[in-house]
């Protein structure tokens, strides 16, 4: 194949078209294109009108089963059939829609506005396409115009879908875009589709087919020809980390930027590791944001640190992502996976080696926490861990607590001691006057009821204090 003069210098074809895996393609190429692939004109005509259908109802987002096919939207695919183009226009055509399952008015008419479009150009005949299954850039226009210009590219696979081949891969084209300007996803316009065009002519009979061949090599080193035994990196999910070119891509080199959608978050976390990506991009991984809303996050994430966000209720994460943003319950979720991720928990029939084990148990859930918690671990008779129990939540400053409420569940469960723990919500551990009177109230009803309270453990701020090993727990 001849090297393509490249459009500006670019040196995407000209790099795609020097590696060992573009031959496959060349071959895949001259296979994919005979010219008996063709079906029959009068059988062309039916099959291009239901891929035409099966396409509509996919880029519509409606349900493209064949059992829709051939109930609810009957009305649709028999329209070929019945219609007839001199005595039906989009109202027409409205209406025979108006038999299928409920459509947005605007979505209608959009429908009616592309089919009317279809039967007109139609009368044309298919010879419009060619007698090659190559369809010529002229013709594919023509095809283009009967949709709305959103859909200049995904257009051109219904006719793929029937055995005709118009240059236009939206994979080829897409890894261009990134590998020459560092674009994770291009806008799909009529205008990228032409300037895509012009760069895939090629000097002279690329693969057998011009535009055609470089068109098509590129569309494999996306990953778009893996039916027919091609592979390629550069795919909507881009392996760069086994790219040939991810030395020269201008994506893969412009890690500092910020990333724009989901897809090219998650293509990053692959190319780099999770450990290698900030906390906006992480962030971003895992939710749908658009570009408007990651920056907003990424700027308050900026201001306020992550780690603010841990111990935040409901509405205060809703108040952070100022209402308007989706994913509250989302990112509340996360952080509670990130806290149990975090958390050393005893498990039921581990042994208890003293305060540090308690400290570790309940650390994360506390750490953040902006109320006081009254909470206790029960140890069985090998002073193994046996479970916990909250016992109260208070204010701010304190948690009430009755001496009750702490041994209800015990006695139920037949604990042999218990350590109960609180946490102070300053940061602060070293127990209050009252931490102490209430501990010795505590260790005297446990005295009573048989069931020792061995250790009273205070958590503040990354910190704790035992008041066992203070010698708080022995009083006259
Ligand atoms: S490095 Fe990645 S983005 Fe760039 S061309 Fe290769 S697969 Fe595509």
């Amino acid at each position: 194949m001849a090297k393509p003069e490249t459009a500006g210098g670019a040196p995407f074809l000209e790099r795609v078209a020097a590696l060992p895996s573009s031959e496959a393609a060349r071959q895949a190429f001259t296979r994919y294109v005979q010219p008996s692939s063709l079906p029959r004109e009068v059988p062309l005509q039916g099959a291009l009108y239901r891929a035409l259908a099966d396409h509509l109802l996919r880029w519509y987002g409606l349900p493209a089963t064949p059992a829709a096919a051939a109930w609810e939207w009957a009305p649709l695919y028999r329209l070929e059939r019945e219609i007839d183009p001199h005595y039906f226009g989009p109202r027409e055509i409205a209406e025979r829609l108006g038999q299928c399952p409920p459509l947005p008015p605007d979505t209608r008419a959009e429908l009616a506005d592309i089919l009317t479009r279809y039967f007109q150009w139609r009368q044309g005949g298919l010879e419009q396409l060619g007698a090659q299954p190559l369809v010529n850039h002229d013709a594919a226009e023509r095809w283009q115009r009967l949709f709305p210009p959103r859909f200049a590219w995904r257009c051109l696979d219904v006719l793929k879908a029937v055995g005709f081949y118009p240059a236009g891969s939206a994979g080829g084209y897409r890894a261009q875009q990134r590998f020459e300007r560092g674009v994770f996803e291009p806008a799909w316009s009529a205008t990228g589709w032409r300037e895509w065009i012009e760069l895939c002519e090629a000097p002279s009979g690329a693969a057998g087919g011009g535009a055609h061949g470089w068109d098509f090599v590129a569309g494999a080193f996306a990953g778009e020809w893996t039916a027919l035994g091609v592979e390629g990196p550069c795919g909507p999910e881009p392996l760069c980390d086994r790219c040939p070119l991810a030395a020269d891509c201008a994506w893969a080199r412009g890690k500092e930027r910020p990333v724009r959608s989901v897809a090219e978050a998650a293509a990053r976390l692959r190319m780099s590791g999770p450990g290698g990506l900030d906390e906006g991009t992480l962030l971003h991984a895992l939710f749908g944001l658009d570009p408007a809303q990651a920056a907003a996050w990424r700027e308050r994430l900026e201001r306020t640190g992550l780690r603010a966000l841990a111990g935040r209720s409901l509405p205060e994460l809703e108040a952070w992502l100022k209402g308007g943003d989706p994913g509250a319950e989302r990112l509340s979720a996360l952080l509670e996976l990130a806290k149990r991720l975090a958390d050393e928990r005893m498990l039921p029939g581990e042994t208890f080696r003293g305060a540090r084990d308690v400290f570790n148990h309940f650390r994360m859930r506390l750490r953040d926490s902006k109320q006081e918690q009254f909470l206790l671990i029960m140890l069985d008779s090998r002073r193994r861990f046996q479970g916990e129990v909250e016992v109260s939540k208070g204010t701010m400053e304190r948690a009430l607590v009755h001496p009750r409420d702490v041994f209800t569940v015990p006695i139920r469960e037949q604990a042999s001691a218990v350590v109960v723990v609180h946490n102070h919500p300053s940061g602060d551990p070293s127990p209050s006057p009252e931490d102490i009177n209430l501990t010795q109230q505590l260790v005297k009803i446990g005295e009573l009821v048989g069931i020792p309270v061995i250790d009273h453990v205070v958590i503040g701020d990354e910190r704790f204090v035992s008041m066992a090993e203070r010698g708080l727990l022995n009083f006259p």
